[in-house]
């Protein structure tokens, strides 16, 4: 079951007031929730946060699309989650995420920034695709690799991810390149090296062009 049906039927004033809150866009900017030991406290925040980002809000998280996925991983990078079970929260832990809040976010919704690119752009993006089962069955292959937290994800996670890329690449064509991961390492090398040169040379061209330019202006 999902939580908002828990939520509905076991909280139904909590429902209710998150339910009014997300239909006519009022929401308070912090909620504090309280409740006896057991009670779902942590999958209400998480459910709360979910609407605040969901893809496809109804006007509450409907808990299946990407970025619902990734704060339910704790893999969306504007997510901030501090555990006052595992350690206590401290005075610099809350100096911290407000530091965090004056940033420039580093997600675009529904899309992955995975790096934070202050505004810049960057000219390439080389995406290395490959079928989620092929890359987790050479993770699995390879037995010296320190495990990370996508490692342990479920394939329809990486699913979700790869989809999320191609949309990248189709939407930013002249940016995104895509590189058939499933090959062999040299062959995906040669693939990078050579986007990359073809790369550098037609913008060392254009700067030559435009230095050209720079020269003609100033001797007419
Ligand atoms: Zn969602």
């Amino acid at each position: 079951m999902k939580f908002a049906g828990y939520l509905e039927n076991k909280q139904p004033l909590v429902w209710k007031t998150f339910s009014h809150a997300f239909a006519s866009h009022r929401l308070a900017h912090a909620y504090l929730l309280s409740g006896e030991a057991g009670a779902p406290l942590k999958e209400t925040a998480f459910f709360l946060a979910k609407s605040i980002l969901c893809d496809h809000p109804d006007p509450l998280a409907d808990e299946t699309c990407l970025t619902c996925t990734r704060i339910e991983h704790r893999t969306y990078a504007d997510f901030i989650f501090l555990d006052g079970e595992e350690n206590s929260i401290k005075k610099d832990d809350v100096q911290e995420i407000l530091g965090d809040f004056s940033k420039t976010p580093l997600e675009e919704k529904g899309i992955m920034n995975l790096f934070a690119t202050e505004g810049l752009e960057p000219d390439l993006t080389l995406f290395f695709d490959i079928k989620p089962e092929i890359g987790l069955a050479r993770i699995a292959a390879n037995s010296g690799r320190e495990v990370n937290r996508l490692d342990v994800e479920k394939l329809s996670f990486h699913n979700q991810v790869r989809s999320a890329f191609q949309e990248l690449a189709k939407r930013f064509p002249k940016r995104y390149f895509t590189i058939d991961a499933s090959q062999s390492p040299e062959a995906v090398y040669q693939a990078a090296y050579n986007e990359i040169k073809a790369r550098l040379k037609s913008c060392l061209k254009r700067c030559r062009r435009r230095n050209a330019c720079c020269r003609n202006k100033r001797s007419s």
